[in-house]
Protein backbone atom coordinates (compact mmCIF):
# COMPACT_ATOMS: atom_id res chain seq x y z
CA UNK A 1 0.00 0.00 0.00
CA UNK A 2 1.00 3.87 -0.74
CA UNK A 3 4.13 2.07 -2.56
CA UNK A 4 4.25 4.97 -5.69
CA UNK A 5 4.13 7.74 -3.05
CA UNK A 6 6.87 5.91 -0.43
CA UNK A 7 9.07 5.75 -3.83
CA UNK A 8 8.28 9.04 -4.59
CA UNK A 9 9.53 10.46 -1.31
CA UNK A 10 12.59 8.06 -1.27
CA UNK A 11 13.39 10.43 -4.46
CA UNK A 12 12.72 13.93 -2.67
CA UNK A 13 15.09 12.65 0.28
CA UNK A 14 17.86 11.55 -2.37
CA UNK A 15 17.30 14.97 -4.14
CA UNK A 16 17.82 16.44 -0.90
CA UNK A 17 20.93 15.10 -0.40
CA UNK A 18 20.62 11.59 1.59
CA UNK A 19 22.82 9.26 0.54
CA UNK A 20 22.81 6.03 2.99
CA UNK A 21 20.73 3.41 1.43
CA UNK A 22 19.66 1.52 3.97
CA UNK A 23 18.48 4.97 5.67
CA UNK A 24 16.55 5.25 2.36
CA UNK A 25 15.14 1.93 2.06
CA UNK A 26 14.13 1.47 5.42
CA UNK A 27 11.78 4.47 4.58
CA UNK A 28 10.64 3.49 1.45
CA UNK A 29 9.69 0.07 3.86
CA UNK A 30 8.01 2.02 6.97
CA UNK A 31 4.17 2.95 6.65
CA UNK A 32 4.12 6.88 7.90
CA UNK A 33 0.64 6.77 7.24
CA UNK A 34 -0.27 4.44 10.36
CA UNK A 35 2.11 6.93 12.37
CA UNK A 36 -0.40 10.14 11.88
CA UNK A 37 -4.06 10.64 12.93
CA UNK A 38 -6.57 9.61 10.52
CA UNK A 39 -7.43 13.30 9.44
CA UNK A 40 -3.71 13.44 8.07
CA UNK A 41 -3.59 10.02 6.17
CA UNK A 42 -3.84 11.85 3.13
CA UNK A 43 -0.53 14.24 3.91
CA UNK A 44 1.81 11.26 5.16
CA UNK A 45 3.91 10.64 2.49
CA UNK A 46 4.50 14.56 1.73
CA UNK A 47 7.88 15.47 3.39
CA UNK A 48 6.42 17.71 6.34
CA UNK A 49 6.15 17.36 9.80
CA UNK A 50 2.50 16.85 10.97
CA UNK A 51 0.20 17.38 14.06
CA UNK A 52 -0.02 14.39 16.42
CA UNK A 53 -2.08 16.22 18.88
CA UNK A 54 -1.15 17.10 22.56
CA UNK A 55 1.02 20.21 20.80
CA UNK A 56 2.96 17.52 19.42
CA UNK A 57 4.88 16.62 15.28
CA UNK A 58 5.68 14.05 13.25
CA UNK A 59 8.69 15.18 12.40
CA UNK A 60 9.37 15.69 8.28
CA UNK A 61 10.69 12.74 6.76
CA UNK A 62 13.81 14.61 5.66
CA UNK A 63 14.94 15.27 9.11
CA UNK A 64 14.08 11.78 10.44
CA UNK A 65 16.38 10.56 7.27
CA UNK A 66 19.02 13.45 8.24
CA UNK A 67 19.27 12.53 11.60
CA UNK A 68 19.38 8.93 10.97
CA UNK A 69 21.75 9.16 8.59
CA UNK A 70 24.16 11.02 11.06
CA UNK A 71 24.20 8.40 13.40
CA UNK A 72 26.26 6.12 11.24
CA UNK A 73 24.93 3.46 12.66
CA UNK A 74 26.92 -0.18 12.23
CA UNK A 75 23.76 -3.46 11.93
CA UNK A 76 23.22 -4.11 15.16
CA UNK A 77 23.68 -1.03 17.10
CA UNK A 78 21.92 0.24 19.84
CA UNK A 79 19.81 3.03 20.26
CA UNK A 80 18.61 5.75 22.64
CA UNK A 81 15.56 7.57 21.12
CA UNK A 82 14.75 10.85 23.20
CA UNK A 83 11.26 11.90 22.12
CA UNK A 84 8.72 8.94 20.98
CA UNK A 85 6.30 10.85 19.18
CA UNK A 86 4.51 9.23 16.83
CA UNK A 87 7.07 6.00 16.72
CA UNK A 88 8.12 6.69 12.83
CA UNK A 89 11.52 7.82 13.75
CA UNK A 90 11.85 4.43 15.97
CA UNK A 91 10.09 2.01 13.13
CA UNK A 92 12.74 3.87 10.96
CA UNK A 93 15.65 2.69 13.22
CA UNK A 94 13.87 -0.81 13.73
CA UNK A 95 13.40 -1.22 10.32
CA UNK A 96 17.20 -1.05 10.03
CA UNK A 97 17.52 -3.57 12.65
CA UNK A 98 18.86 -1.20 14.92
CA UNK A 99 17.73 -2.27 18.90
CA UNK A 100 15.70 0.61 20.09
CA UNK A 101 15.33 2.27 23.81
CA UNK A 102 12.70 4.90 23.31
CA UNK A 103 11.50 7.42 25.72
CA UNK A 104 8.02 9.57 26.42
CA UNK A 105 7.44 12.39 28.41
CA UNK A 106 3.88 12.60 27.72
CA UNK A 107 1.69 10.01 28.88
CA UNK A 108 -1.10 10.08 26.24
CA UNK A 109 1.25 10.00 23.84
CA UNK A 110 3.54 7.59 24.97
CA UNK A 111 0.69 5.04 25.85
CA UNK A 112 -1.02 5.68 22.17
CA UNK A 113 2.45 5.00 20.19
CA UNK A 114 3.39 1.83 22.75
CA UNK A 115 0.02 -0.20 21.96
CA UNK A 116 0.97 0.85 18.28
CA UNK A 117 4.04 -0.63 18.23
CA UNK A 118 2.41 -3.66 19.89
CA UNK A 119 -0.17 -3.73 16.58
CA UNK A 120 1.95 -3.72 14.31
CA UNK A 121 4.88 -6.13 15.92
CA UNK A 122 7.41 -3.43 15.83
CA UNK A 123 10.02 -4.02 18.92
CA UNK A 124 11.10 -1.04 20.94
CA UNK A 125 12.34 -1.19 23.98
CA UNK A 126 9.63 2.14 25.24
CA UNK A 127 9.95 4.08 28.39
CA UNK A 128 7.44 6.78 30.44
CA UNK A 129 9.72 9.78 31.79
CA UNK A 130 12.11 12.41 31.04
CA UNK A 131 14.54 11.36 28.28
CA UNK A 132 16.69 14.23 28.78
CA UNK A 133 18.33 12.30 31.94
CA UNK A 134 18.83 9.37 29.35
CA UNK A 135 18.11 5.63 30.39
CA UNK A 136 21.33 4.75 32.09
CA UNK A 137 20.36 0.89 32.45
CA UNK A 138 20.88 -0.08 28.98
CA UNK A 139 24.18 2.53 28.36
CA UNK A 140 26.26 2.64 26.91
CA UNK A 141 24.23 3.40 23.43
CA UNK A 142 26.32 3.56 19.89
CA UNK A 143 23.61 6.75 18.74
CA UNK A 144 21.45 8.52 20.93
CA UNK A 145 18.74 10.50 19.00
CA UNK A 146 16.81 13.45 20.59
CA UNK A 147 14.13 14.45 18.77
CA UNK A 148 13.10 17.80 20.09
CA UNK A 149 14.75 20.96 20.74
CA UNK A 150 17.17 21.57 23.94
CA UNK A 151 18.61 24.78 25.34
CA UNK A 152 22.00 22.95 26.05
CA UNK A 153 23.73 19.16 25.40
CA UNK A 154 22.17 17.38 28.50
CA UNK A 155 25.40 15.98 30.16
CA UNK A 156 23.76 12.35 31.28
CA UNK A 157 23.61 11.76 27.23
CA UNK A 158 27.01 12.72 26.95
CA UNK A 159 28.01 9.97 29.76
CA UNK A 160 25.60 7.36 27.94
CA UNK A 161 27.17 7.60 24.95
CA UNK A 162 29.53 4.72 23.84
CA UNK A 163 32.65 5.80 23.26
CA UNK A 164 32.74 6.31 18.74
CA UNK A 165 29.59 6.63 19.01
CA UNK A 166 27.23 9.76 18.15
CA UNK A 167 25.02 11.90 19.58
CA UNK A 168 22.31 14.05 17.31
CA UNK A 169 20.59 16.73 19.41
CA UNK A 170 19.00 19.82 18.51
CA UNK A 171 20.49 23.26 20.00
CA UNK A 172 19.41 26.68 20.36
CA UNK A 173 16.35 28.69 21.32
CA UNK A 174 12.44 27.52 21.18
CA UNK A 175 12.09 28.96 18.23
CA UNK A 176 14.85 27.56 16.21
CA UNK A 177 17.83 25.21 16.39
CA UNK A 178 21.43 23.91 15.13
CA UNK A 179 21.52 20.57 15.09
CA UNK A 180 24.84 19.21 16.35
CA UNK A 181 26.54 16.13 15.75
CA UNK A 182 28.88 14.33 18.44
CA UNK A 183 31.33 12.36 18.04
CA UNK A 184 32.35 10.73 21.54
CA UNK A 185 36.35 10.13 21.15
CA UNK A 186 36.98 9.30 24.70
CA UNK A 187 35.58 10.20 28.56
CA UNK A 188 36.02 13.77 28.13
CA UNK A 189 36.58 14.42 24.53
CA UNK A 190 34.07 15.15 22.41
CA UNK A 191 34.13 16.39 18.62
CA UNK A 192 31.20 18.72 17.22
CA UNK A 193 29.69 19.27 13.88
CA UNK A 194 27.12 21.72 13.46
CA UNK A 195 24.41 22.00 10.81
CA UNK A 196 21.95 24.94 10.98
CA UNK A 197 17.89 25.45 10.69
CA UNK A 198 16.16 23.06 11.93
CA UNK A 199 13.09 23.43 14.04
CA UNK A 200 11.63 21.46 16.42
CA UNK A 201 9.45 21.45 19.53
CA UNK A 202 10.92 21.72 22.78
CA UNK A 203 12.95 19.30 25.09
CA UNK A 204 11.66 19.67 28.26
CA UNK A 205 13.09 18.16 31.11
CA UNK A 206 15.81 18.27 34.20
CA UNK A 207 18.60 18.32 31.67
CA UNK A 208 16.34 20.51 29.17
CA UNK A 209 13.62 23.44 29.03
CA UNK A 210 12.24 23.73 32.41
CA UNK A 211 8.75 24.23 32.10
CA UNK A 212 5.94 21.97 31.86
N1 LIG B 1 10.48 11.01 17.13
C1 LIG B 1 9.15 11.50 16.96
C2 LIG B 1 8.44 10.94 15.77
O1 LIG B 1 9.04 10.16 15.02
O2 LIG B 1 7.27 11.25 15.61
C3 LIG B 1 9.10 13.02 16.93
C4 LIG B 1 8.54 13.51 18.17
S1 LIG B 1 8.16 15.15 18.50
C5 LIG B 1 8.99 16.15 17.34
C6 LIG B 1 9.08 15.33 20.01
C7 LIG B 1 8.59 14.50 21.18
O3 LIG B 1 9.50 14.70 22.27
C8 LIG B 1 7.20 14.88 21.70
O4 LIG B 1 6.36 13.75 21.67
C9 LIG B 1 7.47 15.35 23.14
O5 LIG B 1 6.43 15.04 24.04
C10 LIG B 1 8.76 14.60 23.47
N2 LIG B 1 9.57 15.16 24.55
C11 LIG B 1 9.83 16.45 24.87
N3 LIG B 1 10.63 16.53 25.95
C12 LIG B 1 10.92 15.22 26.31
C13 LIG B 1 11.70 14.63 27.34
N4 LIG B 1 12.36 15.35 28.24
N5 LIG B 1 11.76 13.28 27.40
C14 LIG B 1 11.09 12.50 26.51
N6 LIG B 1 10.32 13.00 25.52
C15 LIG B 1 10.25 14.35 25.42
Amino acid sequence: MHEREKLELVDKLSEKGITNIYVLKAISEVDRHKYVPKAMRQHAYKDVALPIGYGQTISQPYTVAFMTQALNLKPNAKVLEIGTGSGYQAAVLFRMGVQVFSIERQFEIYSQTRKLFDQLGIRINTKFGDGTIGWDEYAPYNGIIVTAGSPDIPPSLKKQLAIGGKLVIPVGTKDSQILKIISKKSDDEFEIKNVPEFSFVPLIGREGWNQK
